[in-house]
């Protein structure tokens, strides 16, 4: 077993990892081996995933759909809820069958759950024949991992305590179709009280801008036109740097990258939304007008015990602020309902704040306790009766306020940017407006890619149909 304390993550290890890939290219050469990664999570998980492909592509795998088919399993695994993590245990378990079948198989874990050094711990001795564990800290670690993993009869173990500098220049298999992601910074410094992502994901930092633009520079060329920057908080962007280059910078350089016809981003946490940052979403014409602004719960009892850092009036405050400047933007958001200690009152404040707002989309979630938090730890825990019945009144309320903002569409025309054919019905294309409505019409594959009219001829609560008024 391996474990490296800390190690401070430099361009030396950037073209190191790049010496490891190119080991490995001449030893799996002609050999046509084939990986399949299974990915829990949000999207910095799925880009951390397309990031691993990118790197098993140049070392000369290729992907396959079906586990059983794979030389190499990798599972990114994904912390922030108990559901997903009781899932992965599962999931491990059934590839034992999969490893005595083919004992040159490769079965990785990595990702926010083997962060925590307990559950490393116990996934190594509840499930020997896993090969390779690793955190999040050094993805970009994973050629020489892999390399250590084929060489090694035991687990080969990897969790770094902390998280080293940015890593640049990963390879990168985006599975993304027209629209690309771009992390533009990692960790978070916020320590909400029921929240692991600090303690899995690290510090703040942000990547330099050269970087991000050049980044998205190659992305535009490549033909994507729409990019989602990619962070716990966005909105903290270059707050951790010397130079004075904040998240409002960035969005307008990127504004000026040719071939970029949408820039989406997430997630923004409402205490560092700025004025310049509301002035650039408003001035630049090709910043979506959709704001992701997590409320979490309408209580400030509740919201002063998450760690939130702000009233539901300051809230408020700042919806009104955000559609004074623009009045069309669409809003969605997180809820949390059942945080420990939860009344019927700070229930009823979380059902009003809803309404007051009214989102055209919102995530929510019962609570889930997760070990390491202070919210954990408490006694008041919500029964999960009650959790369960609050959340069906929460979403009875969203979806009802959902249908009404999408009716407000009908007979309207939108520009929607075409992503691709729908997953359940010939025929039909699914694509996005700018205010991140899903859109559904009839017409012909060569869209896919392209921004076209479309007029709105029906509503649902989590869509919209539509027809096809002009091309581009
Ligand atoms: S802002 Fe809060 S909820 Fe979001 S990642 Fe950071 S700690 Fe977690």
């Amino acid at each position: 077993m391996l474990n490296r304390e800390h190690m401070p993550v430099s361009s030396q290890d950037e073209g190191e990892q790049q010496l490891y890939i190119e080991d490995l290219k001449n030893r799996i050469y002609g050999k046509g081996l084939k990986y399949h990664i299974v990915t829990y999570g949000c999207q910095m998980n799925v880009h951390d995933s397309e990031k691993l492909a990118g790197m098993l592509s140049e070392i000369g795998y290729t992907e396959t759909g079906r586990q059983q088919d794979a030389d190499l399993i990798l599972f990114n695994t994904c912390c922030v809820r108990e559901n997903a993590e009781l899932r992965v245990y599962g999931n491990v378990g059934a590839l034992k069958s999969y490893k005595q079948a083919n004992p040159n198989r490769i079965i990785g874990i990595c990702g926010c759950m083997m962060q925590q050094s307990e559950v490393a711990d116990y996934i190594r001795q509840t499930f020997p024949f896993v090969d390779l564990i690793f955190g999040t800290h050094n993805l970009h670690r994973f050629p020489q991992l892999l390399l250590q993993a084929l060489d090694s009869n035991h687990t080969v173990v990897e969790i770094l305590d902390s998280e080293g500098a940015v890593v640049e220049h990963v390879p990168t298999k985006r599975t993304q179709g027209v629209s690309a992601w771009v992390t533009i910074m990692y960790g978070c410094n916020n320590f909400c009280s029921y929240c692991i992502v600090p303690h899995v994901r690290g510090r703040e930092r942000s990547r330099r801008p050269a970087d991000i633009l050049a980044e998205i520079q190659k992305l535009a060329e490549a033909g994507y036109k729409e990019i989602t920057l990619l962070g716990q908080n966005v909105n903290s962007y270059g707050k951790d740097m010397d130079e004075q280059y904040l998240f409002h910078n960035l969005l307008r350089d990127i504004n000026e990258i040719e071939g970029i016809q949408r820039i989406r981003f997430m997630t923004s946490h409402p205490k560092d939304l700025s004025d310049d940052l509301i002035r650039a979403m408003a001035e630049c014409k090709k910043v979506c007008k959709h704001l992701h602004l997590p409320v979490q719960a309408g209580s400030d009892r509740i919201l002063h015990a998450m760690n939130r850092k702000y009233s539901s009036k300051y809230y408020l405050d700042l919806v009104e602020k955000v559609r004074k400047a623009m009045p069309d933007i669409a809003l969605s958001t997180d809820i949390i309902v059942g945080f420990p200690g939860e009344n019927e009152e700070d229930f009823e404040a979380t059902l009003r704040i809803a309404e007051k707002v009214r989102y055209d989309s919102a995530f929510t979630f019962l609570y889930s306790p997760r070990k390491g938090t202070p919210a954990a730890k408490r006694r008041d825990q919500v029964p999960a009766e009650q959790k369960k019945q609050r959340l069906a009144r929460l979403n009875e309320l969203i979806n009802g306020i959902c249908m009404e903002k999408n009716q407000e569409h009908l007979g309207k025309i939108k520009e929607v940017l075409v992503e691709g054919p729908s997953k359940n019905r010939k025929d039909v294309l699914t694509g996005r407006t700018d205010t991140n409505k899903i859109v559904n019409f009839k017409g012909s594959p060569e869209l896919i890619g392209s921004l076209i009219m479309v007029r709105i001829t029906e509503a649902h609560s989590w869509s919209l149909e539509g027809e096809i008024v002009k091309n581009d």
